[in-house]
């Protein structure tokens, strides 16, 4: 049986389960036990397994990504593009979003009472996210680029200053060519095939993982919450599928030449994946794998954007962003006007760049825009209860949208293939 079948049977069983144990048995004092020391484990030792990979992968995909693009122009080429396609992409994005919640206008909809039981319940992790934004001023976002110490950086999971590192080290190798820094593109090929090799092992264990993570999200939250806040999920699943399943693919048919058919079969594992782990960078293996592998793309762009795209081209959280900020400025009765709104694109544009590929990793960049719009931070609380269901479906939306830009930059680079310096990998040159 193909893995992807088992991962939908384990999905199905897993969601169905954690509902009917919701809906029958949820004060069990069992159900608790069963979610706490097995269902969550399972789910948590996957997750552990796939970031474990992380560092290692982000550095030698990037490095090697650097290295067989090759000559410093082709870099650069590759470089803007995948600029290009972020900005233009996330830009449509965020305005779908922006469209969506001034069309449906869920925030005024919500019971106020419902409102303030759901506040009450989450206000220590809303407290606690609001208190993340401190010091996360823009000048800051910028330097914390360029990491101080790059080991500390891989320790604490920084990925955009690792991401800098690593894009160092491939131009500095690619400039020198000489014999020494040709054996170290060697040993991080080394690195990456048995990330790779790893990766194979982990994906293996993905259905269990799946069915497990599933059955304690749905015994724990049950549909209740999402019926309360259904308006709010409505509006974002809506807008991230009219981006994901119309915008996508005709820019993918457009620019890229691939019927929505074939991205959607090739994109699959990856996408059940980002469903299943909300994270784009513990999805980077499989995406990376799937790209080159179902997709047809060539390594260097594969690695290129899919790795910078893990972290940098969130089609999907940008777009969260802009619904949820207006969202909760219709909740507490803040009027924006059409020019903070162009100011909330810009600024969700920059949030999808700027926030981590982890689960909840846009919360701290809401917290902040709320704050810049007097909208009251511990609003979020209010989307807390929801959260992990709209993050499952925005990272999907995440990982498609690094895919097709995958798919469009390499078909774009077709006429440039000759650029690649072969020699660049010693185990070829030698
Ligand atoms: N979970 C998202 C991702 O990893 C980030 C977010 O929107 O919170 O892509």
């Amino acid at each position: 049986m193909p893995l992807h079948t088992k991962m939908l049977i384990g999905f199905v069983i897993g969601t169905a389960a954690g509902l009917a144990a919701n809906f029958l048995v949820a004060e069990a004092g069992w159900l608790d036990a069963l979610i706490t020391y097995v269902a969550d484990p399972v789910g948590q030792i996957f997750l552990r397994l796939l970031f474990m990979l992380v560092i290692p992968l982000v550095f030698s995909a990037l490095v090697l990504g650097v290295v067989e693009i090759g000559d410093p122009a082709s870099l650069g080429r590759i470089g803007v593009k995948t600029l290009v396609w972020i900005v233009a992409v996330t830009t449509i994005a965020v305005t779908i979003g922006l469209l969506a919640v001034n069309l449906f206008q869920p925030g005024q909809g919500i019971d106020p009472q419902i409102a303030q039981t759901l506040l009450a319940q989450s206000s220590d992790r809303a407290t606690e996210i609001a208190g993340a934004r401190e010091g996360v001023s823009g000048v800051q976002v910028l330097l914390n680029i360029v990491p101080r110490n790059p080991v500390q950086a891989a320790a604490q999971g920084d990925l955009i200053a690792v991401m800098f590192f690593a894009l160092m080290f491939g131009i500095a190798a690619t400039v020198l060519r000489t014999p020494g820094t040709r054996s170290f593109v060697g040993a991080v090929q080394g690195i990456y095939d048995i990330c790779l090799k790893l990766i194979g092992w982990v994906i293996a264990l993905a259905p269990y993982a799946v069915a497990a993570l599933l059955f304690s999200i749905t015994a724990r939250l049950g549909v209740d919450v999402l019926v309360q806040l259904a308006r709010f999920v409505g509006t974002v699943i809506a807008a991230l599928g009219v981006h994901f399943f119309i915008v996508i693919p005709i820019l993918l048919w457009i620019f890229g030449r691939m019927t929505p058919l074939a991205f959607f079969r090739g994109a699959q594992p990856a996408l059940l994946t980002a469903f299943s782990t909300s994270s784009s960078s513990a999805t980077l293996p499989t995406t990376l794998k799937v790209t080159e592998e179902n997709l047809g793309v060539p390594r260097r762009v594969a690695r290129f954007v899919c790795t910078l795209g893990a972290t940098a081209n969130m089609n999907g959280t940008a777009l969260f962003e802009g619904i949820t900020v207006l969202f909760l400025a219709q909740f507490f009765g803040v009027e924006l006007g059409m020019g903070q709104q162009a100011l909330i694109l810009l600024l969700c544009i920059l949030g999808g760049i700027g926030a981590a590929g982890v689960p909840g990793g846009s919360l701290p960049v809401i917290a902040m825009i709320l704050v810049m719009f007097g909208i009251p931070p511990e609003g979020i609380g209010l989307i807390l209860g929801v959260d992990r269901l709209l993050d499952m479906c925005r990272t999907v939306v995440n990982i498609g949208g690094d895919m097709a830009g995958s798919v469009v930059i390499g078909r774009s680079e077709a006429g440039h293939e000759a650029t690649t310096v072969d020699a660049a990998v010693p185990a070829q040159a030698d």
